[in-house]
């Protein structure tokens, strides 16, 4: 076998490798309707007490719990929002909706449902004790307590609890916009009723796909032909308008595949070869501050190397937190041969049964089947070894979706 120039690295190590070359993206304003998705670049800390003072939780009468089930004289009446400003005496009560501020001389409201008010005197079927159905000064959020930290993708509650706390502009980081590129001769648009030999272009879509569920912005660069001086253009064309540029095919070691011969007379390349299987021959290189990735054409190996190495990526440089996804250990339900030099990333259905999670594969895990992709809510983890694993074995698994 003719030796590789490109050492072959460890999932580990191809992966630390990549990571000392991401770089957190600069931030951004943005008002907080635009906010969805992003990634909230500052720590916000709360600067006031919510709510600032006592205020009722439902609709009835503030009275003090001192003063027992006896009936008391109504004084008036407090809104949310209100004007009004009443102040107890003994023996007095003031009608009080949800949300109003408690009056001076209470600490307990008593629901309508259970008084009743005639000729200016409400009568309690309850006695009431101190704090009942009041939120407490600060119950929601206290002084400088933090809201939400550096580095939170932003979500509906997210963007409640940003507005709740007067914060309408926040500073999030840019999305990377990352391009993608198809290679090969053979590979025809999806719309295209392919000949012998050629193969509609999956692998595009699915990148697009998956880069905008990473919450990156992708930009199609089309699909090019085996041709040394198209393919080089284009990528400097990608270079030019994304952050990070992905393509598919052209990285092992035939005639056709162009990408490393290209990517050396641009840049550096820093991983060109990994023990992972499907995806040997991953691709990372830079090219001055721009960062390429070359994954390799079987569709399932395009997937899972954008799984394992680009989408980890794409999510430091939005300044996210946890870039990770959930890992949990898993039992096999079928038994399975590990590949004797390579880590391998099969898919599968993970279910939890309330104990222990366990892993069934997707069937066939050949590269080119993109069926084992589809309905995989995970991908089981299977180390290099000699010896057969046994149904029961347990393995790590990364969780890619929810738990079937
Ligand atoms: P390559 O990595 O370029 O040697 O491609 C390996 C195989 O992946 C090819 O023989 C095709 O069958 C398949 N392939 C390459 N590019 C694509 C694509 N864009 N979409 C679907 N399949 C592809
Ligand atoms: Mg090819």
């Amino acid at each position: 076998m003719r030796p590789s120039k490109y050492p072959l690295l460890s999932v580990d190590e191809a992966q630390a490798i990549i990571h000392s070359h991401t770089r957190v993206l600069p931030t951004e304003r943005v008002w907080l309707n635009q906010a969805l998705g992003r990634v909230l670049a500052d720590t916000i800390v709360a600067e006031f007490n919510s709510p600032p003072s006592p205020i009722s939780g439902v609709d009835g009468y503030a009275v003090s719990s001192t003063e027992g089930a006896q009936p008391r004289t109504v004084v008036g009446e407090l809104t949310a929002g209100g004007e009004a400003r009443i102040g107890l005496q003994a023996g007095e009560a003031a009608r009080i909706m949800t949300g109003a501020p408690l009056p001076d001389g209470s600490d307990a409201v008593v629901m309508v449902e259970d008084t009743s008010e005639t000729a200016g005197v409400v009568e309690l079927t309850v006695s009431p004790r101190a704090g009942d159905n009041v939120r407490p000064r600060g119950v929601d959020l206290t002084v400088g307590q933090t809201v939400l930290e550096m580095g939170s993708r932003l979500g509906s509650a997210e963007i409640a609890l940003l507005a709740s706390v007067g914060v309408a502009e926040i500073s999030v980081y840019r999305r990377p916009v990352v391009a993608v590129l198809a290679t090969g001769d053979e590979v025809v648009p999806a719309w295209r009723t392919p000949e012998l030999g050629q193969v509609r272009d999956s692998n595009q879509p699915a990148l697009l796909a998956a880069i905008a569920e990473a919450g990156a912005i992708p930009v199609s660069l089309g699909i090019v032909r085996d041709d040394r001086g198209l393919q080089a253009e284009r990528i400097q064309a990608g270079l030019e308008q994304a952050d990070l540029v992905v393509s598919s095919g052209g990285v092992s070691v035939g005639s056709r595949d162009l990408i490393k011969p290209i990517l050396e007379s641009l840049g550096e390349i820093h991983v060109g070869r990994v023990a992972v299987k499907p995806g040997k021959p991953l691709t990372f290189a830079t090219i001055g501050e721009k960062r390429f990735f070359g994954l390799p054409g079987f569709p399932v190996s395009t997937l899972v190397c954008f799984e394992v190495f680009v989408r980890p990526v794409l999510l430091a440089m939005q300044g996210l937190r946890v870039r990770t996804r959930p890992r949990v250990e898993v039992v096999l339900a079928e038994s399975t041969r590990p590949a004797p030099d390579r880590t391998e990333y099969q898919r599968a259905i993970v279910r939890f049964d309330g104990q222990h999670f366990s892993a069934t594969t997707t069937g066939v895990q050949v590269s080119s089947r993109l069926m084992s992709m589809v309905g995989a809510n995970g991908l089981i983890i299977i180390e290099p070894g000699t010896e057969p694993m046994p149904a029961g074995s347990r393995v790590p698994a990364l969780l890619t979706g929810p738990l079937a």
